[in-house]
C-alpha cells in the first residue's frame, strides 16, 4: 500500500492500481472535523455523528480526491447481494437505494463506499474499462458477493475475469475476529471442509479470517490479480474506524474509486 498525506487527511492506495487509468483511495479516519468516537473524517451518515459534521467531512474528502461532490453514487449498505451498475451520480435528492456492490464505467461517476470492519474490495478492468467496489462483511463473505460481483461483471460489461484488478482493503484481521458456534455452522454447511481454512480455532474461540476467504471466492471465480491491504482496522484504531473493537461506537471511513476521464 501506498500510504499519502495532504491538508491533515491521509489515504491509502493499492499498488497494482494505475493511476494513470484509475483514481481511488481508501481513507483513514484522519483529517475531518467529527469528534469523540467518530474522530474525524467520519463518512457514516447514521451511526449518531453530528450530521453537518458528516456533510464537511464529505467536501473534504471530494476536494481530497479531485472530484466534484456531485459525482458520487453510493448506496445504502445492507449486506446482501444487490449489485448495482450505474451511468450516472446518485442526485442529491434520490434515497439511497440498498445494495453492496457498485460498478460504473462512466468517468464522471465517483463511487463511494463506507466500512468499520467489512472488507472494501476494489475493482479495476483496464480492459473493459469500469471500476467498482465490493461491501463484504461475513454475511456478504458467506454469500460470496465477490464472486457474484465477477460474474455480474462478465453479463454487464463482458469483463473477463483473468483482466481484473482487485485490492482487497483494510478491514478485521483474521486473529482478531471472534465468531461464535453459529457462524462456523454456517460456513461449513455452505462451503464443507473448505471452511475450516478460514476458520482458526484458539483458546477462546473461532476467529474468521475474512481476508484469506474473499482472496479464494475472487480466485476461484477466476481472478489472477488480487492484492492484499493487510491492514487490520481493529489493530490500527488510530488511522482506522472498527465497529468491533470500539463495540459499536464509532464511524465509518471511505472508500472511492473512478474512472480518469481519456484514460
Ligand atoms: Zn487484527
Amino acid at each position: 500500500m501506498i500510504r499519502r498525506a495532504s491538508d491533515g487527511i491521509v489515504s491509502y492506495q493499492f499498488e497494482n492500481f494505475n493511476p494513470g487509468q484509475v483514481s481511488h483511495a481508501l481513507y483513514t479516519r484522519l483529517g475531518g472535523v467529527s469528534e469523540g468516537p467518530y474522530t474525524s473524517l467520519n463518512l457514516g451518515g447514521t451511526c449518531g455523528d453530528v450530521p453537518g459534521h458528516v456533510k464537511e467531512n464529505h467536501l473534504r474528502l471530494f476536494k481530497n480526491f479531485g472530484r466534484p461532490f456531485e459525482s458520487r453514487f453510493d448506496v445504502w449498505q445492507v449486506h446482501g447481494d444487490t449489485i448495482h451498475f450505474t451511468d450516472h451520480p446518485r442526485p442529491e435528492t434520490q434515497k439511497h437505494q440498498p445494495g453492496d456492490a457498485i460498478f460504473t464505467r462512466n468517468p464522471e461517476v465517483t463511487l463511494v463506499m463506507r466500512f468499520a470492519d467489512c472488507v472494501p474490495i476494489l475493482f479495476h478492468d483496464p480492459v473493459q474499462k469500469a471500476v467498482g467496489i465490493v461491501h463484504a462483511g461475513w454475511q456478504g463473505t458467506l454469500i460470496e458477493v465477490a464472486a457474484m460481483a465477477v460474474r455480474a461483471l462478465a453479463d454487464h460489461y463482458g469483463s473477463n475475469p483473468k483482466d481484473l484488478i482487485v485490492g482487497i482493503g483494510p478491514s478485521i484481521c483474521g486473529n482478531c475476529y471472534q465468531v461464535g458456534e453459529d457462524l462456523r455452522k454456517k460456513f461449513l454447511a455452505r462451503w464443507g471442509e473448505k471452511a475450516l481454512d478460514f476458520i482458526n480455532m484458539k483458546d477462546d474461540g473461532y476467529y474468521l479470517d475474512l481476508w484469506a476467504a474473499n482472496e479464494w471466492i475472487l480466485r476461484s471465480a477466476g481472478v489472477m490479480k488480487v492484492e492484499q491491504a493487510n491492514i487490520c482496522t481493529a489493530e490500527n484504531l488510530d488511522e482506522w474506524y472498527s465497529y468491533r473493537k470500539e463495540k459499536g461506537l464509532t464511524g465509518r471511513f471511505a472508500v472511492a474509486i473512478a474512472l480518469n476521464a481519456g484514460a
